[in-house]
């Protein structure tokens, strides 16, 4: 093939403008988008009062004390499981609601949908609705059209910095943050972050949108992997819609007289053939319709963000949003027709229902053994976390043994063996902890430097303890190899007791 006669692989962004719509769908929308945009921006906010040592901010990612906090709950680092557990939940959540409810994530609670939502939402105050917005795109330059381009922008741009702002609040504390942040005394990771932040939101939701989804993401991928015939997912009954078209031209096309809406809709359903004519006697096979329900108005297409024509059947591209249903309804309830032409339905269900039967409903697509399944083993994550976080102590304690060497003999005789002690107080106020042990043998602790064998451990800290343990000469321990050792801390406040296992080296080791 010739240079000249290759086809380009490339094809430019179509620009999508979508309506304004309204109905359930999207008020359930803007519902979602006032409750995630609200926690996002408000969370870090939320004062919490945990003691004069530890800090007052709700939710905390606290990287320099290697700490999250989240209202009473306090993880720490060893306790990454806890993470572990809640990302485990999250997939299992996402598989739950993919299998039963198709793209539900995409559609109503994705950042990209929720704040694409909102950039398209300030384009509409500023710009107008579609038409304007596709006048305004087609002007050529203008004093107008840059003064409404550039306050667009500036929305843009303030929300923007408005997300990467709260986003760096989560892991400082807020207030102290933001008036560094102002002042220009911020570390510059915090600035790095806001700028990336603020320009990803920008682009995003400005310029990408819908491209985003259809081709950056991987989840659209793997979700179709997930779904099956009794997801519910969003279709177009073209067994009720087609030949879709206005009755009046599809009458004029076939000769007919202009009809009434009244026999308009006796028309769309089957009940007569066309206006003008006898019902259809019983027994009596029916002309074949001139008209679906669609009347072809593209009130689906306008609205949909993502661009596409829901009426070509099941696409990549659908997030399954809903709002193609609501404008839809909107001009069925306008025709005096039946709601539902585009609606949430199954794909087994539009088989059933184009063979003429009844759609199974809602709760016994949801209810079935895959999202049973899935429920169960979300529930059994879910209560091993919430017991977990309910049995852990509030006391730690590790121990190193010193290896090298494995004991020294002192001047007189006596086998002594050094450990580290490492003890997690997870109170929020200091704690002092008396050291013990319990051992088939005589043998005798010291805390190095420890007044009274006393070791302090300040709030919400780790203390560290250089251990002696001694073997006095002649001793069963001293003489043996390993004894097994078992030391205990024990919080003088409350009595509180952690031990940690381990040995005690002797001569014959
Ligand atoms: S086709 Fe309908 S449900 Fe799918 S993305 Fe467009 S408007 Fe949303
Ligand atoms: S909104 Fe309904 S009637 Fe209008 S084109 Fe879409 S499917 Fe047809």
């Amino acid at each position: 093939m010739s240079q000249s006669t290759t086809p380009s692989l490339y094809a430019a962004r179509e620009p999508i403008f979508p309506r304004r719509v309204s109905g359930k769908f999207r008020t359930l929308k803007w519902a979602i988008m006032a409750v995630t945009l609200g926690i996002y921006y408000l969370t870090p906010w939320i004062r919490w009062d945990r003691g004069p040592e530890l800090p007052d901010q709700a939710v905390l990612v606290d990287m320099a004390g290697r700490r999250f906090f989240f209202f009473w709950i306090e993880i720490w680092p060893h306790e990454f499981y806890f993470v572990a557990g809640l990302l485990i939940m999250a997939g299992l959540g996402l598989f739950l609601f993919t299998s039963a409810l198709g793209r539900v994530w995409c559609g109503y609670a994705c950042p990209q949908t929720v704040w694409t939502d909102l950039f398209i939402l300030t384009e509409r105050w500023v710009e107008g609705d579609r038409n304007a917005r596709v006048r305004l795109w087609n002007a050529p330059w203008s004093l107008n059209k840059a003064r409404l381009r550039l306050t667009k922008w500036a929305i843009w741009l303030a929300i923007g910095v408005a997300t990467g702002g709260a986003w760096v609040f989560y892991f400082a504390d807020a207030p102290t943050l933001l008036r560094e942040l102002v002042a220009g005394q911020a570390h510059p990771v915090a600035y790095g972050t806001v700028l990336t932040l603020t320009a990803t939101t920008f682009l995003f939701g400005g310029f990408f949108r819908e491209q985003i989804c259809i081709y950056a993401c991987p989840w659209p991928r793997i979700q179709s992997a997930m779904m099956d015939e009794e997801t519910i997912t969003i279709g177009y009954r073209d067994w009720r819609g087609e030949p879709r078209g206005k009755a009046s031209k599809a009458r004029a096309a076939a000769g007919q007289p202009p009809a009434f809406r009244a026999q308009e809709a006796a028309l769309a359903s089957g009940a007569v053939t066309f206006a003008g004519v006898e019902p259809v006697a019983a027994g009596v096979a029916a002309a074949p319709r001139l008209v679906g329900d669609c009347v072809d108005c593209m009130a689906c297409v306008n609205v949909c963000p993502m661009g596409i024509d829901i009426r070509n059947g099941q696409q990549m591209e659908c997030i399954t949003c809903g709002l193609c249903i609501d404008a839809c309804d909107e001009v069925m309830d306008k025709l005096g027709r039946e709601r539902g032409l585009i609606d949430y339905f199954t794909l087994k269900d539009e088989q059933v229902e184009r063979a003429g039967g009844k759609a199974k409903k809602i709760w016994r697509h949801i209810l079935r053994p895959r999202t049973i399944l899935y429920t169960g083993l979300w529930s059994l994550v879910g209560v091993g976390l919430i017991v977990a976080l309910f049995i852990r102590p509030a006391i730690e304690v590790d121990v190193s043994p010193v290896r090298n060497p494995l004991y020294i003999t002192l001047s007189d005789g006596t086998i002594r063996n050094a450990y580290d002690l490492r003890i997690r107080n997870k109170h929020g106020e200091e704690r002092r902890f008396s050291l013990s042990y319990s051992a088939e043998a005589d043998l005798d602790v010291a805390v190095e430097g420890a007044e009274n064998g006393i070791i302090t451990v300040p709030a919400d800290q780790t203390g560290d303890a250089r251990v002696y343990v001694e073997a006095s000469p002649g001793s069963t321990a001293a003489e043996a190899g390993r004894t097994d050792l078992r030391l205990w801390i024990t919080d003088l406040a409350d009595a509180e007791r952690a031990s940690v296992d381990t040995l005690f080296n002797g001569k014959a080791d």
